[in-house]
């Protein structure tokens, strides 16, 4: 089942890369595996899958350890103050910072351990129905912000698109975040590694695609309808 709809996830991927004009390796898909068994995160392993998402701090915690040392761990929810050590170095990029105190706080555990940690700044695009990100008006600030902590390395921006019927409602949000990487590239300290977008899930991958994301955050169509309480994570069957 997981196997069958990570292809099928693929196949959709591909087919906006070519209508857009894009190579397919421009597109990095994170499964998202929030809420789900170690168990279905092997089974996407044993697919192929190799990146994976998670937005809470405790089960990236649990689920990685019990997994392939060689997967690539993705934070993507809104991440406490109080729960950054337990993501800073255990996550390959921070997909969430929202704000200029979180941004200090994870260059100050960075900083403690001797690591650079890769962050993306999360945009509220989509204004009043987003839930999730700084406001567009106070981007700047953070990125700027976030350009002068010598322990964070700035990659570029995430938004969550407001939840829409017809993804097409939500197209402009994608837009506006790609001009916003052009706009905010001047004020980086590497201008050339500020360069990719986090956006598109389950219901708009597509469209996100057509307007340049690099990372696709994809949950429901690969595993499913998100199971609450989370899983424990158990030590998976690792077929290779
Ligand atoms: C849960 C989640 C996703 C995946 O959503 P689906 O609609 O299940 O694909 C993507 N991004 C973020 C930030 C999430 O929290």
């Amino acid at each position: 089942m997981i196997a069958e709809n990570l292809k099928a996830v693929r196949d959709r991927i591909a087919a906006a890369c070519e209508r857009a004009g894009r190579a397919p390796e421009s597109v990095r898909l994170i499964a998202v595996s929030k809420t789900k068994p170690a168990e279905a995160v092997a089974e996407a392993y044993a697919a192929g899958q190799r990146l994976f998402g998670e937005n809470h701090a405790q089960e990236l915690t649990a689920k990685k350890p019990v997994l392939p040392q060689d997967i690539e761990w993705h934070f993507i929810g809104n991440l406490q103050r109080n729960k950054v050590k337990y993501v800073v170095g255990s996550a390959a990029l921070i997909h969430s910072v929202n704000s200029e105190a979180l941004a200090k706080e994870i260059d100050r555990v960075a900083g403690n351990r001797g690591l650079i940690q890769e962050v993306l700044a999360e945009i509220n695009v989509g204004g009043e129905e987003s839930k999730q990100g700084i406001d567009a008006d106070e981007a700047r600030g953070l990125v700027e912000a976030i350009a002068a902590l010598p322990h964070l390395r700035l990659r570029g921006l995430m938004t969550v698109a407001p939840p829409a019927e017809d993804p097409e409602t939500v197209r402009p949000v994608f837009k506006r975040l790609r001009e916003m990487l052009a706009e905010f590239r001047p004020l980086t300290r590497e201008p050339e590694a500020f360069d990719q977008l986090s956006m598109g899930m389950s219901g708009d991958f597509a469209a996100a695609i057509e307007e340049g994301a690099t990372y696709v955050r994809i949950g429901t169509s690969i595993f499913g309808p998100r199971e609450y309480p989370a899983k424990a994570a158990e030590a998976p069957k690792i077929k290779s």
